[in-house]
């Protein structure tokens, strides 16, 4: 008698949605439920955050995975944990909304890296500071840049300055300390070592992302280990010699044909301009194909794609962007994304990334 079963099926089935629903009903309506809840969410969210960044190696986190072409992701930022160290490289828009959700330990943020001014690099600067003033940073926060940072902190610091009032007359000396609260600008000139203390080396290497004079990308070595982010850069000689037997090269990427697709359709749906401005990225990025050879010509064992322009939003978009990729370099590629983490255990050659 299957229609009998259907139907006592169909009973079973609306009995439990009724019950389902009667049961929403009474948490919706319980002060008692409702609190159980949201305390078990809390607690839940608090305890997901990684307490083992650094360590003995390095860690990698992407904070921001997009260009200013990519609504949604965050824009340009990388975390990168070594030892007891964190340093962010750039903070773009969204990013601090993301290392907060993604729980990176803002508390021992050591300092931020700019690689240049553009605003899809330092949008978050005031979030960054406040996000890691609140968790208990020890020091006023130290960012460091080519020449121009000091406008940059100066203008951040003036924005900011009532909120750093604010915050310590309201919270008091004890909980929001005025002597942690602020930025100080640390200017970089040239290509140079910028920190170097409890085994971890920091140098700056300009790259070419003209007008802007100099912009730089970072490398990292820690415990034999190494990583290079490249900042916003066209394929570069000095990148390239810097980057020489890195263990993980961070590289920018712009899909040329993409960007030109997206050109052409926004002049074609009468925004000129706009159009104009998506034409012009394509002389100061990196195409993936070039990304790889710069890759292979510093000897990379892994190359990292970040800061996407455009954001590959679905699988077909996904495919183009690599495009040619893996006739270039067939392995060692890899397309980070908001939340990525990649993990260089000291003194050994192993690579773990998640998710
Ligand atoms: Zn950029
Ligand atoms: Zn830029």
């Amino acid at each position: 008698m299957p229609s009998k079963i259907l139907r006592i099926g169909a009973v079973t089935l609306t009995g439990g949605i009724v019950l389902a629903l009667g049961f929403a009903l009474v948490m919706m309506n319980s002060v008692t439920l409702q609190d159980r809840l949201v305390e078990r969410a809390l607690t839940a969210r608090l305890s997901q955050t990684p307490t083992n960044l650094g360590g003995d190696g390095i860690d990698v986190v992407f904070c921001g995975t997009a260009s200013p072409m990519g609504q949604g992701s965050a824009q340009s930022c990388v975390a990168v944990f070594a030892g007891d160290r964190f340093f962010l490289v750039d903070t773009g828009a969204r990013s601090a909304d993301m290392a907060t959700r993604l729980g990176l330990p803002m508390g021992r943020l050591s300092g931020v890296l700019l690689t240049h001014f553009h605003s899809d690099h330092i949008a978050a600067l005031g979030e960054m500071h406040l996000a890691s003033w609140v968790r208990g940073r020890p020091q006023k926060l130290d960012v460091y840049g080519g020449p121009g940072v000091a406008q940059v902190v100066d203008g951040f610091n003036m924005a900011y300055g009532l909120d750093y009032g604010y915050r310590t007359a309201h919270h008091t000396q004890a909980i929001m300390p005025s002597k942690t609260a602020g930025l100080v600008a640390k200017t970089i000139k040239g290509d140079r070592v910028i920190y170097n203390a409890d085994g971890l080396k920091i140098t700056a290497v300009t790259v070419n992302h003209p007008p802007i004079e100099p912009a730089y990308g970072y490398r990292f070595d820690y415990q034999g280990r190494s990583v290079l982010i490249s900042g916003d850069t066209t394929k570069d000689g000095n990148l390239i010699a810097a980057a020489k037997g890195v263990d993980v090269l961070i590289h920018e990427v712009l899909q040329d044909e993409l960007v030109k697709a997206t050109s052409k359709a926004l002049v074609a749906a009468g925004q000129e301009n706009l159009g104009q401005l998506i034409e012009d990225t394509l002389d100061y990025h990196t195409t993936p194909v070039e990304a790889a050879e710069a890759a292979n010509e510093a000897g990379a064992q892994w190359l990292v794609f970040y800061h996407y322009a455009p954001v590959p939003q679905n699988a077909l978009l996904k495919r183009i962007f690599l495009r040619g990729v893996d006739t270039v370099r067939p392995e060692g590629v890899l397309a980070a994304s908001d939340g990525t983490r990649i993990s260089l255990k000291g003194n050994s050659q192993s690579l773990e990334v998640t998710p």
